[in-house]
Order: structure tokens, then C-alpha cells, then sequence
């Protein structure tokens, strides 16, 4: 035992060390009924972004509640759609949390949700890219896919954002994608893009 790995799945009593090999691993659907991740930008003005995705949808609970056992412990939660959050909202960033609650949950739905009003349309790629080797003397420009860095078109991103999760492997090809604009100062959300596999 390490320090916290009295917290950890993987040292409970019941946990069944089977559930490593992957046919074995059921996933824990039956404690939360995850099905859906909205990926949406972490400005604060935006936060009400998965909540407007779950009354979109009109099938999904958000935010939901936690599920007790008798000893009051944590066991479970009535949450549908979960909520990734990021500089801009790009799908770029999400995909290891795609791929992670997949495996976990099973995935149906990928929300992209990008937002009027976001920082992440106040300057270009290289221009970020430039004032953070000025300032810092760090060459970041082959780090990250530029076109995901600033928001130059929001229909563009939008449209960009599906097409790369739609066509990233980490992405299983069953999933459902949406893409949406949210204004913030009505809240109201517009569909923009859709892909549903056939
Ligand atoms: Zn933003």
C-alpha cells in the first residue's frame, strides 16, 4: 500500500483484479449513465453551456444528483452528459477524456460548443505562438494544430472541430457529433454541424 491507495479502485476488497483484461471490464455505466461529453470553453460567462446542451437534447440529466449507499457513501450519480472544459472549447484538447470515458462508459454523443465572446477569437495562432517566445523564449509552434489554437471563423472552428474528432482514431467511429455556437448573453444555442454515423 501507498499513501491514498486505500482510495484507489484497484485495492478495494470486492474489486476484481480481472477487470484489467478488457473483455472482462464492463465499465461503470451501471453507477453513472454517462452517455454524452460536451466539450465547451472554461470562461465563466459560458458555464451554463452543459446545462443548455441537456434541455437541447431534452434526454439527458444535468446536472443531476449523487447516489448514496446506506453508509452515505458516494456509489453512483444520475448525470448523463459530462462536461470537458478548455481554453476555447477546441476538441483538440478533449480527445484523452473522449477516449478515457469511452473505455469507462461507452460514449454516444461528442457536444463541440463554441462561444460568442471568447477570448480565443481575440488573437491569431501566430501571434500567440510569437508572443510566447518573446516572453518566455519557448518555441511552441510545432506543439499544437494552429488552426486549433485561436477562433478566427466561428463556423469554421465549429465545422473544423467535428472534422477532427471524426476523423481521430481515439475517437470510436459509432459516436454522434454535434457542433453548436452559444450566445452568451441570450444563452441561446445553435445547431451548426452534425455528423451521425449511417
Ligand atoms: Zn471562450
Amino acid at each position: 500500500m501507498t499513501k491514498y491507495s486505500e482510495f484507489e479502485f484497484r485495492t478495494q476488497q470486492w474489486f476484481d483484479p480481472a477487470w484489467f483484461e478488457r473483455s472482462n471490464f464492463q465499465g461503470f455505466g451501471h453507477f453513472i449513465p454517462m452517455k454524452t461529453i460536451v466539450v465547451h470553453c472554461f470562461d465563466p460567462r459560458a458555464s451554463e453551456i452543459p446545462k443548455a446542451v441537456a434541455d437541447y437534447f431534452e434526454d439527458e440529466v444535468y446536472p443531476g444528483e449523487n447516489i448514496l449507499n446506506e453508509d452515505g457513501y458516494r456509489v453512483g450519480h444520475t448525470r448523463t452528459l459530462f462536461a470537458v472544459s478548455n481554453a476555447g472549447g477546441r476538441a483538440l484538447s478533449a480527445l484523452q477524456s473522449v477516449t478515457t470515458m469511452d473505455y469507462l462508459f461507452q460514449v454516444q454523443k461528442v457536444v463541440v460548443v463554441h462561444h460568442s465572446f471568447c477570448g480565443a477569437t481575440a488573437f491569431a495562432p501566430d501571434t500567440l505562438i510569437g508572443d510566447f517566445h518573446d516572453h518566455h523564449h519557448a518555441d511552441i509552434a510545432a506543439m499544437f494544430d494552429h488552426d486549433s489554437l485561436a477562433i478566427t471563423h466561428f463556423e469554421e472552428s465549429i465545422r473544423h472541430d467535428v472534422a477532427l474528432l471524426r476523423a481521430s482514431p481515439a475517437v470510436p467511429k459509432n459516436i454522434k457529433l454535434y457542433g453548436f455556437f452559444y450566445e452568451i448573453n441570450s444563452g441561446k444555442l445553435t445547431e451548426v454541424v452534425k455528423d451521425i454515423p449511417a
